[in-house]
């Protein structure tokens, strides 16, 4: 055997030992079924676990199977994912699930090819989906892979340049079938391993017998809970022996990112306008950012801070006595720094500039899908003062 390739059993092999004792117990770990694994995967692409573990729950009771989410109205599957943001992936779920009913007879294809070939799916969770859900030996690499593999292999290239991110995915291919090779074997006849669907410590004592998934799984977690961008836990890491940047005090220094491109400052005004118990408010189109989530009128400006009252008097024809501040919130997306400022309005017209808007009442603004700001927003014009 080389010297990479007796690195790679040694990585596998702690990591394996490792996942058995430390893995959290998460919901979409208690299960095989693809479906349920490909839901928490698209969830968890832009989003944090804590937060995803709701939201997985409720669409699993609400649409449990595929055929239920190919057939859910837009406006279901939109509240559903209210608050999870990053909607596209929603609408392209749903475009897979209907391509996986008319094209695979409703049953989630097991080939690696015909993941990669559904809507919003790209490499990474392909491989997640196979390993995690049928335990093939595909391999998977995101941001926490890539800061594992980079300082455990001392990789001081930046990982988007085309040879790295090729190196890396060898790498974690690397990794996973190593963890197949093993499968069966009970690695080395002493590593144990949690078995999936049962989280009871007997099952944890079991011999692993999932090892291209538990695999990939330890890679996630160990990049989640120890191997952090800052801070990073070394003195607790299974495989530290193994890890160059540990070994040779580069930890961070790696990833090598190169320069992040600058956040980018917006800033929008929105109005809130109530009249009878009802409230101003519009859906927004499809092909847009948030497309077919509601809103209150709002549009983006230039300038600062204090000119935001100025202009709504301007373009939407209002007097200074008519608008008050409601609430300003801050956001991030992607790579824009967002404020919106909210603003109570109280004209006795609606101002002609605020087109496509409807009068909703709050019960019905509750079943409606709002974007997380907005959302913000309309508890504020609610709250009693
Ligand atoms: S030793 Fe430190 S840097 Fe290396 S993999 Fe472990 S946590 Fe990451």
């Amino acid at each position: 055997m080389t010297s990479h390739g007796r690195k790679i059993s040694i990585i596998v092999e702690h990591l394996l030992a490792w996942f058995s004792t430390n893995a959290r117990d998460l919901p979409w770990r208690r299960t095989h079924d693809p479906y349920a694994v490909w839901v928490s995967e698209i969830m968890l692409q832009q989003t944090q676990v804590k937060t995803v573990i709701p939201f997985w729950e409720r669409w699993l009771r609400e649409l449990p199977t595929i055929e239920a989410a190919a057939k859910a109205s837009p406006a279901k599957l939109h509240k559903l994912w209210e608050g999870l943001g990053y909607y596209t992936r929603v609408r392209n779920l749903q475009k897979a699930a209907q391509m996986i009913v008319t094209q695979h007879a409703g049953k989630f294809p097991e080939r690696f090819e015909d993941v990669l070939a559904l809507p919003g799916i790209g490499r990474y969770t392909a491989g997640a989906i196979c390993s995690i859900a049928f335990n093939h030996p595909t391999p998977i690499l995101d941001g926490n892979v890539i800061r594992v593999l980079t300082r455990v292999f001392g990789i001081a290239e930046n990982p988007k340049e085309k040879a790295t991110n090729q190196q890396l995915w060898q790498l974690a291919q690397d990794l996973v079938t190593e963890a197949a090779s093993a499968k069966n074997l009970g690695v080395r006849g002493h590593v144990r391993a949690l078995e999936l669907g049962d989280m009871s410590p007997s099952s944890k004592a079991a011999t692993c017998r999932r090892t291209p998934s538990h695999l990939n799984q330890s890679l996630m977690e160990l990049g989640a809970l120890v191997c952090l961008p800052r801070n990073a836990q070394c003195q607790i890491c299974p495989v530290n022996k193994s890890c160059a940047a540990f070994r040779e005090d580069r930890v961070d220094s790696l990833p090598n990112l190169g320069q992040r491109a600058a956040a980018t400052a917006r800033h929008f005004v929105a109005l809130v306008m109530e009249r009878d118990g009802h409230f101003l408010v519009r859906q927004r189109p499809a092909g847009v950012v948030n497309a077919h989530l509601w809103e209150f009128p709002n549009m983006e400006i230039n300038g600062s801070h204090t000119g935001a009252r100025k202009i709504l008097e301007a373009e939407f024809g209002l007097a200074a006595s008519e608008i008050s501040p409601l609430l300003t919130v801050k956001h991030s997306i992607t790579r824009y720094r967002i404020t919106l400022e909210a603003f109570r309005v109280q004209a006795a017209k609606t101002p002609p500039a605020i087109r496509g808007a409807l009068w909703k009442t709050p019960s019905q603004m509750h079943r409606l899908a709002f974007t997380s700001a907005h959302r913000k927003v309309f508890a504020a014009a609610t709250k009693s003062p």
